[in-house]
């Protein structure tokens, strides 16, 4: 089957490559990049991917998404194999038992080169983005070369990402702004002590609001934007959800092999939706996964969603909305933009007669409305669609915290659970206690760890504080995070949150590389 995409929000025809996609990232009418068939699986699939290495599956996978034309076998093989030998443990994504009486397992997500989830996705993107460039600029003087500006902002946790997956990539820069001062220790090290030329770190006096506001203006500013190329790797590109994809297989496998018990739920610690979608696409593909679980902290506009139908920005006045600070940070978002490619899909097969057109009519409504008044309000159909997939569940601060004392008390080792990590074991936990309240059996959970506790050391330390015996140096700091204290540090201070000064910034650390 030839594979195209086309954009949420289109009502005319339309099918890009898997290359215009990824390159383009959104689409010009705003709406997000979808294959409008989801591959389907071949029957034999589980004796036949279940023994192979979890390189071996992302290959099948994404062979699956992308035309042989697009990227032969061999070039695929080897994009894959170089994106994953940067990963520290050698299954990539392991999972872990944490409580074998309750059959609850740990995915664990972070043991890539930044110690968070997003690896696994932006390591294979920076390849994507080179190999692209390289193919186009093969024939092409020097002067004349395409290159791409990543300009990106960040509240601490996800900039890192970004930065490891571009580092070194021929014919992309990477500018990355954080707020000056508002970011810890270990993040601004991760960020700032990687040597290579093409990454650049831009501390803003300000907030990070002030930041992404600056990042807005830049790719809402043609002249600077037709001049420099400006791309973003946000979590809205396409290849981000494909290469997600590989570890819902890979664990379900991992799992199924070792208990010989197929019913397995995932839980999912939610932001901007990217994660959770990839294991809608494994399910919609054929993995027999029973549900999937979306765990969100107090920005929860998913489990409202859940609950209500309504997706809107705040409960009550929609259009005041607030993101609110959590301890979970990489999951404060007001609205989960992945949430629309599932919002297409539901549409068009439960309102739209499986027509693709007359969905992304509809969807380009809903998000107009979405945007104009903060609130949009889904028919039944679409909402009981969603809950034949979906449940969700909200966990606020004080059950963070909770979660990551009650499991570091109880594991025999002493497991140190990062923020994010534990609004999803909290999540798994409640639903662990309603089985048993309504006497489900052999049901098992697999709740995904995004980030590695290091990373949020004030939560974690706040959380385990009193304890007898616990240190954050001996149970949680890794050397090699530790090291990073003492290598010099790259960054360019801009003294005031202006648009102008970050440009001209921009401009000069170019005409360096
Ligand atoms: C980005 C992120 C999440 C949320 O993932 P989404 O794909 O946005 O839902 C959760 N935890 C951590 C640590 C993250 O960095």
């Amino acid at each position: 089957m030839s594979q195209a995409y086309r954009s949420t929000r289109s009502s005319g025809p339309q099918a890009l490559t898997f290359e215009e996609a990824v390159m383009k990232g959104l689409a010009q009418d705003g709406g997000l990049f979808v294959p409008s068939e989801i591959p389907q699986l071949p029957a034999n699939f589980i004796e036949e991917w279940k023994d192979l290495s979890f390189q071996e599956l992302a290959f099948n996978i994404l062979r699956l998404y992308i035309n042989p034309e697009e990227i032969s076998d061999s070039d695929l093989r080897r994009l894959v194999q170089v994106s994953y030998s940067t990963f520290r443990h050698k299954d990539v994504t392991p999972l872990q038992p944490i409580d074998k009486e309750k059959d609850l397992y740990l995915l664990e997500l972070f043991h890539g080169p930044t110690y968070a989830f997003k690896d696994v996705a932006l390591q294979f993107v920076g390849n994507l983005f080179e190999y692209f460039l390289t193919r186009r600029n093969a024939d092409v003087a020097d002067d004349k070369r395409e290159t791409i500006t990543v300009v990106g902002a960040t509240s601490g946790d996800t900039g890192s990402a970004a930065i490891y997956g571009l580092r070194g990539k021929k014919d992309v820069s990477v500018f990355i702004l954080y707020p000056t001062g508002r970011i810890s220790p270990i993040q601004e090290e991760q960020m700032t002590t990687v040597e290579d030329k093409n990454v650049h770190t831009l501390s803003v006096k300000g907030t990070f609001d002030d930041c992404q506001d600056i990042v807005k203006q830049i790719f809402g500013d043609a002249d600077f934007n037709s001049k420099h190329h400006v791309g973003a790797v946000n979590s809205i590109n396409w290849a981000r959800i494909l290469a997600q994809m590989t570890y819902y297989f890979y664990s379900y496998f991992q799992l199924v092999k070792q208990t010989g018990n197929s019913k397995v739920r995932f839980v999912v610690p939610s932001g901007n939706f990217g994660d959770i979608l990839a294991g809608y696409y494994a399910k919609k593909m054929g993995l027999p996964v029973d549900r999937l679980i979306i765990a969100t902290n107090e920005n929860d506009i998913l489990d409202r969603f859940m609950k209500s139908g309504r997706y809107e920005k705040a409960a009550g006045n929609p259009a005041a909305a607030e993101v609110k600070a959590t301890y979970s940070p990489a999951m404060d978002i007001l609205i989960s933009s992945n949430f629309e490619r599932l919002l297409w899909y539901l549409v068009r097969d439960n309102l739209a007669s499986g027509d693709d057109e007359k969905a992304g009519q509809i969807l380009n409504d809903w998000m107009v409305q979405l945007k104009t008044t903060g609130s949009v309000v889904a028919p039944e159909e679409v909402v009981k669609a969603a809950r034949v997939d979906f449940d969700s569940e909200r966990v606020d601060d004080k059950d963070t915290a909770a979660t990551i004392k009650s499991v570091y008390q109880a594991h025999p080792d002493k497991y140190v659970l990062d923020p994010h990590s534990a609004v999803g074991v909290a999540t798994s936990y409640r639903n662990i206690d309603r089985d048993a309240a309504s006497g489900e059996k052999d049901v098992q959970y697999i709740s995904l760890s995004t980030a590695h506790p290091a990373k949020f050391a004030d939560v974690v330390n706040q959380s385990l504080a009193g304890i007898d015996g616990y240190s954050f140096d001996k149970d949680v700091l890794p050397e090699e995070l530790r090291a990073l204290a003492t290598k010099e540090k790259r960054i360019r201070l801009i003294d005031e949150a202006s648009l102008e000064k970050v440009k001209a910034a921009i401009e000069e650390e170019l005409a360096k590389e």
